[in-house]
């Protein structure tokens, strides 16, 4: 990668994101966009504008049928799942977004390495195969020779047939060698947010070594310099315009895409939720339907990055996601550390309040039923199809003939192990809806002696 400077190369360049904001447009090209966009191959910074600028009910029904074909060309019926894990809530920041903020009086958690394993031990009982970590920034609670014991523990915990598969990391902005470091013990995505591209609200937010935006948003391109080549972007939604925000991270996207010479990830799009401790007026709230409207000119602009919702979300909002653009969804989750050994709701400790409280097997049975399937595959990152590498697949389409199976027999895993006897039961008919459908005679065969390999006992078995 070229060194960059960052400051001088204006990545964000506000004035002309806001220029965009103001543009004209008519039904006529409103629609040349979304046949575009229909194209597969992205669109560019005005086109996002000028969807993000629909305010007519019948254009927006266009915006949901367009975003819809794309997600269902490229990802398929397909939902991929996962939990995050709190590790440690201390934090020296002072976001005024978040009630892990130093201001916070609240209890500091950080768990120990039994802990972990307990925690873990209760989400492999869920059937959870993927986690998120999640730590506060603290340079001496919070050190990546923690992380890495984290993920080592995590790597090792087994319990009865569940393990975690995947480990993906959000760690605060940090140095080449630790995330060399992070590399070497296994991680899946590495993550971080920029929150608000909007510089003079990024300052209002922040204060501490987090308030630094340059940092932010050069951390992806350090953790790629230490070889990590899954990296996943993200604004929270309500700090500042969030057309604004879409354009930013569209923007961050492609400058990732030009440099490095591949794109994010995935994008999250977290919408701010009200948190303990946290008084925040907000003047750019984005209502449901912005939210909608925001990952639907995401799907279209990006097609190839996979897009995350957690349960910050409603259920309903959710379902009405899943269709236009979300690909990989958490569930079940807790964000305080140590919450999925607790019973009840929502502790003080938690970092911000949830709006789905249903469990694994809810979430499951709900997707099955909505005629989508919920996969566990972990299969490109162990396989080592991450970068560069899986966007070539993706791109060609032949990543279809590995995701499909691969999901239904991670699906197929779930329901033997874990599953309620209703979601068994509706599971099993998604799963053999599915298998016929694949037309490769080939890969269909394989598909169902791995399915019949799994009713056996065998597991872990993917292409
Ligand atoms: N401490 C690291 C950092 O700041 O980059 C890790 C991230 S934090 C544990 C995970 C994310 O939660 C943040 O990046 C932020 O986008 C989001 N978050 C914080 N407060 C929130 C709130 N009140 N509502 C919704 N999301 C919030
Ligand atoms: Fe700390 Fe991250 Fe919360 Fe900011 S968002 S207070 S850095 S945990």
């Amino acid at each position: 990668m070229p060194k960059l400077n960052f400051k001088k190369l204006n990545i964000i360049d506000a004035g002309k994101i806001q220029k965009l904001m103001t543009a004209q447009t008519s039904p006529e090209e409103i629609k040349d966009i979304l046949a575009k966009g229909e194209g597969m191959k992205g669109l560019d910074l005005s086109d996002c504008a000028k969807l993000l600028a629909i305010e007519d009910q019948e254009l927006l029904a266009r915006l949901w049928q367009s975003a819809k074909k794309v997600k269902l060309a490229i990802y398929g019926p397909r939902l991929v799942l996962f939990a995050p894990l709190y590790c440690s809530n201390f934090c020296i920041n002072d976001c005024e977004y978040c009630a892990f903020h130093v201001r916070n009086p609240a209890r500091r958690k950080k768990l120990s390495l039994a802990e972990i394993k307990e925690q873990v031990e209760i989400l492999e009982a869920m059937g959870h195969k993927r986690l998120l970590l999640e730590f506060g920034e603290h340079p001496k609670e919070n050190t990546i020779d923690y992380a890495i014991e984290v993920i080592k523990t995590i790597y090792a915990t087994k319990n009865g047939r569940g393990e975690i598969r995947r480990v993906n990391v959000n760690l605060a902005a940090t140095t080449v060698e630790n995330y060399r470091r992070l590399k070497e013990a296994g991680i899946g995505t590495y993550q971080l947010f920029q929150e608000t591209y909007h510089r003079p609200t990024y300052k209002k937010m922040h204060h501490g070594p987090k308030a630094d935006y340059e940092r932010q948003l050069k951390a992806v391109f350090n953790a790629f310099t230490a070889g990590i080549d899954d990296l996943g972007i993200g604004a929270l939604f309500g700090l500042y315009d969030y057309r604004f925000e879409v354009l930013s991270l569209v923007r961050h996207a492609k400058f990732m895409d030009k440099v490095l010479g591949v794109g994010p990830h995935t994008i999250s799009v977290p919408r701010f939720q009200s948190a303990h401790s946290v008084n925040l007026a907000l003047k750019y709230r984005v209502s449901d339907r912005d939210f909608l409207k925001l990952i639907a000119v995401l799907r279209l602009a990006v097609p190839y990055t996979g897009m995350i919702i957690s349960t910050r979300e409603r259920p309903d909002i959710r379902r009405q996601a899943f269709a236009i653009g979300v690909s990989q969804a958490s569930a079940a989750s807790k964000t305080e550390p140590g919450g999925y050994k607790k019973a009840g709701r929502q502790a003080v400790e938690a970092q911000f309040n949830l709006n789905d409280h249903r469990s694994l097997d809810e979430v499951v049975r709900d997707i099955c039923r909505l005629g989508y399937l919920p996969s566990f595959c972990t299969a490109c990152y162990r396989l080592g199809r991450t970068g560069d590498r899986f966007m070539r697949l993706a791109k060609s389409g032949k990543i279809q003939e590995t995701c499909q199976p691969n999901a239904l027999v991670t699906f197929k895993e779930y329901l033997e192990d874990y599953a309620s006897a209703e979601t068994r039961r509706i599971g099993e008919k998604i799963i053999s809806d599915h298998a016929t459908k694949i037309e490769n005679l080939k890969i269909r065969q394989k598909l169902e002696s791995d399915l019949k390999k799994v009713e056996q006992g065998k597991r872990d078995l993917y292409i």
